[in-house]
C-alpha cells in the first residue's frame, strides 16, 4: 500500500512509519519537525520505501500530489502536548483546523479518494474535570451537588456521549475545540462524498519515542526515576488514566482503517486498564529500582500559573473498538514500562 503520514516524525506518527515499513508498504512522511524530530525516523532513513519531506501541511505545495499518490492518509500533524498547547493557544487552533481541512480537500480532489484516518483526542470528553471542581456548583453536571458528586460516578467515555469541552477562556481546551472541528470536517466529508474517513479518539498512549518535554507523564516519570530525580506528581495524584502502548495503537489503527465498516465512525483507541497517577509513579519507581522521592506539585505551579482544569478520571469504553477490530492488546503497562526504562538506560549510557 501507499501510505502518507502527516506528522510522521512525531511519536505516534513514527510508530506508524515503523509498522507500515515492516508490513512492506511504501511510506511518505511530511512533518515540519515542530514537535517531531528527524531522529525519530533515523533508524529507517536508509530504506528506499520511506520518503520524507520537511514541510508544514498548511503551506506545503506538494500536498495534493502526495495525497493523490496515497491509498491511505494518516493525518497526525497537529500542535499537541499540554505545555505547547498552553504556550501556543492560537497556533493550536489555526494549525489543527486549517491543516485538517487542507488534507480532506486534497483527498476529495484526487482521482480516487484515499482512506483517511484523522487523529482526534479523548480530551473532547473533558468531563472528568468535574471531579476536581466539586466545590464549585456551576462546574458540576446536572443533578450533582458538592456533597453528592464523586469521581466514581464518571463513566468510561463512549463515542456516543455528548462531547464536553471546557470554557474557551481556558487555553487547555483550545486543543479539544480544534479537534472537535476536525472531527466534524472529517465526518462531513464522509457523509457528503462517501469518503472512507475514520476519526480516532486517542486515549493516553505511551511507548518508544514519546518525550516528556511537552508534559506527557510516563516518559517524564521514567526519565526522573532512571536519573534518580524526584518524580513530580501534579495535584494529589488521585487523578487516573488508562495507558495504551503505541505498538498496540498503530496495529489497531491499521485494522480500523482496513475495515469498511469504520467509515464515517468515531472510534476510541486505548486500553481499559486504569491507574492513578500516584500508583503510576510508585510502579515506575519500583520497576526502575529507583530511590527517587515522589514530590507533589500543585497544578498551578506545574503549568505556570495558567488557570488549569484537571481531568480527574479518564477511561475509554472500548465496545466499538472491539467490535470493529477484534483486537487483543499485546502490551501490558508493566511491559511497556520495563521496555521504556531499558531504552532510557541505553540512551543514557550512549550519551554518557
Ligand atoms: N502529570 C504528573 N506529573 C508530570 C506530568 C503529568 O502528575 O510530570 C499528570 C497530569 O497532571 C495528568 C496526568 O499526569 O493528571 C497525565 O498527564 P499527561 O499530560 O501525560 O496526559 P493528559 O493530562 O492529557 O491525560
Amino acid at each position: 500500500m501507499h501510505i502518507l503520514i502527516t506528522g510522521g516524525a512525531g511519536f505516534i506518527g513514527s510508530n506508524l512509519v515503523e509498522y507500515h515499513l515492516a508490513k512492506g508498504d511504501q511510506v511518505h512522511v511530511v512533518d515540519d519537525l515542530s514537535t517531531g524530530s528527524e531522529e525519530n525516523l533515523q533508524q529507517f532513513a536508509n530504506k528506499s520505501e520511506l520518503r520524507f519531506d520537511n514541510a508544514d501541511v498548511l503551506t506545503w505545495d506538494g500536498l495534493d500530489k502526495a495525497v493523490g499518490w496515497a491509498d491511505r492518509v494518516y493525518h497526525m500533524a497537529a500542535v499537541v502536548g499540554l505545555f505547547r498547547v498552553l504556550a501556543e493557544p492560537i497556533k493550536v487552533l489555526a494549525t489543527n483546523v486549517a491543516g485538517c481541512e487542507r488534507v480532506l480537500r486534497a483527498a476529495h480532489a484526487g482521482k480516487w479518494m484515499p482512506q483517511v484516518v484523522l487523529a482526534s483526542t479523548s480530551e473532547v470528553y473533558g468531563m472528568g474535570v468535574y471531579g476536581q471542581k466539586a466545590d464549585s456548583a456551576d462546574m458540576m453536571p446536572a443533578g450533582a451537588t458538592s456533597n453528592s458528586f464523586d469521581p466514581d460516578s464518571i463513566p468510561p467515555f463512549s463515542e456516543d456521549m455528548e462531547p464536553l469541552v471546557g470554557s474557551s477562556s481556558v487555553s487547555r481546551w483550545n486543543y479539544s475545540i480544534s479537534k472537535l472541528v476536525d472531527e466534524a470536517f472529517g465526518l462531513s466529508y464522509a457523509r457528503k462524498y462517501g469518503m472512507q474517513v475514520v476519526v480516532i479518539r486517542f486515549f493516553n498512549t505511551v511507548g518508544p519515542r514519546q518525550i516528556g518535554r511537552y508534559g506527557m507523564v510516563v516518559p517524564r516519570f521514567v526519565r526522573q526515576a532512571v536519573a534518580g530525580e524526584p518524580l513530580t506528581v501534579y495535584g494529589d495524584g488521585k487523578q487516573s488514566r488508562c495507558f495504551c502502548d503505541v505498538r498496540d495503537t498503530v496495529a489497531a489503527m491499521d485494522r480500523l482503517s482496513s475495515n469498511p465498516e469504520s467509515a464515517g465512525q468515531i472510534v476510541n483507541v486505548g486500553n481499559a486498564r486504569e491507574i492513578s497517577i500516584i500508583k503510576l509513579a510508585e510502579l515506575i519507581r519500583e520497576k526502575a529500582g529507583s530511590k527517587s522521592e515522589i514530590r507533589f506539585i500543585p497544578h498551578i505551579e506545574a503549568y505556570g500559573g495558567e488557570i488549569f482544569e484537571e481531568v480527574a478520571r479518564r477511561r475509554p469504553n472500548l465496545d466499538k473498538f472491539n467490535r470493529l477490530t477484534g483486537f487483543t492488546h499485546k502490551w501490558t503497562l508493566e511491559r511497556s514500562i520495563d521496555d521504556l526504562i531499558a531504552r532510557a538506560r541505553e540512551k543514557g549510557a550512549n550519551s554518557a
